[in-house]
């Protein structure tokens, strides 16, 4: 039976975009988007990708690989059942990356100056400018624009499945004219995760269902609600990307980097409370909910700020106002409401030591720069429980013929809880399984 499309790709993000640019390779493909006005995920990002074993770490003198990668991420997650997951993604990560760069013109450089906790040597792939993931969704979509077999179809969200109670064979969209079935031998969620959907993060993340949410609104679920309708398995439901540096009243996000430029955090009553340099910013929004008020204060200095300052965030930041420079110790502690004696003995007994710039191993001297920070969720990691090839499978096992899922709507590869997070793992899990279904659909046409 002909149907309208041989691929049918739900999400226009990291994931979507990328499986939908490798399918096109073997037939029609149709891309139906929620909302591009209220954008993705990726579109919100920093943009960062992991990759391990790439042309541009070797120019830059960096040995690596996707084994390595794959190791450092399986220390973090503490999860050997997506094992054979983890090292596909790494796999892929090199092979895209050169894609990116060589067939749709996207600038990146190796990030030398973004070490992350548990990255044992510098893989955070982004562009020059640092103008975070808009950057990429903007290549992806100029990319899909000239492939004349893929259809994209904005402002038109998939509400459910075609389910003829074996396989997939197509889903239900809502067009302006009402809702309408679309055929297609393979179907592939990649509408992200339930981020932005109270009910299901109570139930499998109960932690965050209450924790500032800085991701994408249209993030509801929907993978996960028709996935188990018709008996998919759901894998790592706990987890999910959260962060320790979103700044308290105004939802801006610090520079990652400047613990490693030598920034120190306290807590209410001016003391430190952990090893700044050891905490991947997942890990540290949990440390940050446990604190009194779940809010600490960040701490830095000129030299660290001269560099902190170029990122993104930072930039964001600092057009919200919100960070202030303090000229001196009393100022600071009245400033923030902490107590200055504590404060200052804790300020004397921190040497401010940088991998990153050629600082004097010293005290931290004043001017200061600080902010309140507290702890939120930006993306689920987990979801509907794929194979290494992205086949949706039962809780047995055996995949749903027709349907395949990528990205936020699957599960991810950072273990069962928010800890297991290592940087880049959001967006490696997109473009990483994207780029295998996508390749596997493409090559099927
Ligand atoms: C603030 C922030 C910073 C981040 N920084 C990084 C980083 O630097 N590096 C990194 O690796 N990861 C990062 N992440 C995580 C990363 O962005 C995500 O894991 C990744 O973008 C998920 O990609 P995706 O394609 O699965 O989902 P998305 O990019 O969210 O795309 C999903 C798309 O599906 C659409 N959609 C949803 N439901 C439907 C429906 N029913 N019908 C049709 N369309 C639908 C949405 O509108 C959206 O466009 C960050 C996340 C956030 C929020």
């Amino acid at each position: 039976m002909s149907t309208d499309a041989e691929v049918v790709v739900v999400g226009a993000g990291a994931a979507g975009m990328t499986a939908a640019l490798r399918a096109a390779r073997g037939g029609r493909v149709i891309v139906f988007e929620k909302s591009t006005r209220h954008g993705c995920n990726t579109q919100y990002s920093s943009g960062s990708l992991a990759a391990g074993g790439t042309r541009l770490q070797a120019e830059a003198g960096i040995e690596d690989s996707p084994e390595r990668h794959a190791r450092d991420i399986l220390a973090a997650s503490g999860d050997p059942g997506a094992a054979a997951l983890v090292r596909a993604v790494c796999a892929a990560a090199p092979r895209y990356v050169d894609w990116l760069v060589d067939e749709l013109g996207h600038p990146l450089e190796l990030g030398i100056d973004m070490p992350r906790a548990g990255q044992s040597v510098p893989r955070l792939h982004t562009d020059p400018g640092r103008g975070g993931g808009k950057v990429l969704v903007r290549t992806l979509r100029h990319a899909m624009s000239a492939v004349a077999d893929i259809t994209f179809v904005d402002e038109t969200p998939a509400v459910g499945l075609r389910y003829d109670g074996t396989r997939v064979t197509g889903v239900r969209v809502r067009e302006h004219t009402g809702e309408q079935e679309v055929t297609a031998d393979d179907v592939v969620l990649a509408c992200d995760g339930y981020g932005n959907n109270p009910d299901l993060l109570r139930r499998f993340a109960p932690d965050a269902a209450t924790a500032f949410h800085g991701g994408v609104s249209t993030s509801h679920g929907d993978a996960v609600i028709w996935g188990e309708r018709i008996g998919a398995g759901l894998r790592n439901m706990g987890a999910y990307l959260g962060h320790g540096q979103v700044v308290a009243g105004h939802g801006t996000r610090l520079n990652p980097n400047l613990p490693f430029l030598g920034a120190l955090m306290v807590d209410g009553d001016g003391r430190r409370f952990c090893d700044e340099k050891a905490q991947g910013y997942s890990r540290l929004g949990g440390l940050i909910r446990r604190l009194p008020g779940e809010r600490a204060v960040m701490i830095w200095d000129e030299p660290a700020h001269e560099v902190a300052r170029h990122s993104e965030l930072m930039r964001e930041s600092i057009e919200a106002g919100a960070f202030r420079r303090y000229a001196d110790l009393s100022s600071l502690a009245g400033g923030l409401g902490l107590p200055e004696d504590t404060l200052g003995r804790t300020l004397d007994g921190f040497v401010a030591a940088s991998d990153l710039v050629k600082r004097p191993v010293e005290r931290l001297r004043p001017p200061w720069y600080a902010a309140w920070i507290t702890h939120g969720i930006l993306t689920t990691q987990g979801g509907l429980l794929i194979d290494a090839e992205g086949h949706v499978l039962r809780p047995d096992g055996t995949p749903i013929p027709g349907l395949s899922a990528a990205g936020g709507a699957a599960t991810g590869i950072s273990g069962p809880s928010p800890d297991g997070y290592s940087s880049g793992n959001g967006l490696l899990a997109a473009m990483g399984v994207g780029w295998i279904v996508g390749n596997r659909l493409g090559s099927a046409g």
